[in-house]
């Protein structure tokens, strides 16, 4: 009997014993095409020497010091790398242990930053309804994914969510992308003087949004306006990239492709790539200056913070996607793992959307085409592909997501950066055949 507590108590999991380059392989040598990187997380595949080395030799120099008494060459390093690269006036990391953390750092130091700017009214968060920002309490009142949020409702602290940018449901008629995309930034300007301007702290978002709808990207020119309506009214924007950032949508970070830059940027899962669990917050020169010559102190903090064996995996990650130009990679897989998609499950009756950007995709799976009617959440499709792929020997994330407050069904493909194009025809297959025993049409 296992004494680990498994995410669905009754699920027996096989054992992982290893893992080469896009596959993993179980304790019975069954070996799996990992087609989402976990959850969009092992960008470099499994196994990677460089990264492996790198985090060897930093655990041999000195595993651990505390950020109350040293800082670390990695850190440090990692640190100048991002922000050599980071948009707008992102000048200051903050290195944390995974996601969640990461969102619940960048609350609160919005947060600071209103009291040490003298504007202490300022504590209303506005989100989107469609989002997933992590599973710690003020991350999840963050998120507005109904399903994970409900049974903890009642100790969340109040956050306000709009509508995301979600095309694919929300886009009208004859609307043009431009239109639909200032409409749905409207509903932020909206919500911030309902709220009250003076009472708005920030506005959060992913630029595309992961785990909740599987790989949608914004309406042209939504980030613009929703960054112009944030500077308007004083709101900080924190776009959260745990899942879409660092290279997986053929951007280094995925705003870029949006042209806007946040004042608070969230990185995570693709920045560790497996080999450390670590996560990051990027800030603004002036959110930083406003605490620096304020308080002088971040309230703030855990105990693995700039962790030197986790940014030490940090640090051998970028470098190995920028000296193997990865993310032009990304892109280039990108194309050909989208048209294959298109070609396999364009016509597909219970496929209404084949979205994402880079090596981030994802499938909407409806009960028709035409009406857009999601599937019977009773019938959990989108779990069932997942199992029906793992059957196979694929890995790919299913999203009990939510469309117009139920739960919808989609898919998410993010595999490794290192993908062959043999692997991405081997990845369509794949999930042709779990899709055929769930769904034949
Ligand atoms: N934000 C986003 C956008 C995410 O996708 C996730 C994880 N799926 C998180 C935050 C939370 O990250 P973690 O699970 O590492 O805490």
């Amino acid at each position: 009997m296992s004494h680990v507590f498994p995410r669905h108590c009754h699920s027996k999991l096989p054992t992982a014993v290893g893992g080469e380059g896009c596959y993993l392989i179980d304790s019975n040598g069954k070996r799996y095409l990992d087609g989402s990187g976990g959850a969009a997380v092992s960008c470099l595949g499994h196994g990677n020497p460089a990264v492996t080395a790198a985090v060897a030799e930093q655990m041999q120099a000195v595993a651990f010091a505390h950020t109350g008494f040293f800082t670390s060459e990695p850190a440090e390093m990692l640190a100048d790398y991002l922000i050599a690269r980071a948009p707008g006036t992102l000048d200051r990391v903050y290195f944390v242990s995974g996601g969640s953390e990461a969102v619940e750092a960048a609350i609160k130091l919005a947060r600071q930053y209103c009291l040490e700017r003298g504007e202490p009214e300022r504590r209303n968060v506005i989100a989107r309804r469609q989002s997933y920002h992590g599973n710690t309490i003020g991350a999840l009142a963050a998120g507005g994914n109904a399903w994970r949020r409900e049974p903890f409702l009642p100790i969340l602290p109040e956050m306000n969510h709009i509508d995301p940018c979600y095309a694919y449901r929300y886009q009208r008629d004859g609307e043009t992308e431009e239109a639909y995309g200032q409409r749905a930034a409207q509903a932020l300007e909206e919500e911030i003087l309902r709220l009250g301007p003076e009472s708005v702290m920030a506005f959060i978002a992913e630029p595309v949004v992961g785990a909740t709808l599987g790989a949608v990207t914004a309406a042209a020119g939504y980030f613009t306006a929703v960054r112009e309506i944030c500077d308007r009214y004083g709101v900080l924007l924190i776009l959260d990239e745990v899942m879409c950032g660092m290279g997986r949508t053929g951007h280094l970070f995925a705003c870029d492709a949006d042209g806007v830059a946040p004042d608070i940027l969230c990185i995570a899962k693709g920045l560790g790539a497996g080999y450390q669990p670590i996560g990051a917050m990027l800030c603004s020169k002036q959110i930083f200056d406003a605490i620096a010559d304020g308080s002088g102190f971040f309230q703030h903090g855990h105990t693995y913070v700039g962790h030197p064996t986790a940014t030490a995996a940090g640090l051998a990650v970028v470098q190995e996607i920028e000296s193997r130009d990865l993310i032009a990679q990304v892109r280039q897989r990108g194309h050909v793992l989208r048209s294959a998609l298109e070609e396999a499950f364009g016509q597909h009756p219970n496929v209404g959307d084949i979205r994402g950007r880079g090596l981030f995709l994802g499938l909407e799976l409806v009960a028709d085409r035409q009406s857009k009617e999601p599937l019977d959440p009773a019938m959990k499709v989108a779990a069932q592909v997942k199992a029906a792929a793992f059957e196979a020997g694929l890995i790919c994330y299913p999203m009990p997501g939510t469309v117009d407050g139920r739960k919808g069904d989609h898919i998410l493909l993010a595999p490794p950066f290192i993908i062959e194009e043999a692997q991405v025809g081997e990845l369509v297959e794949k999930l042709d055949t779990a899709m055929r025993a769930v769904l034949p049409g």
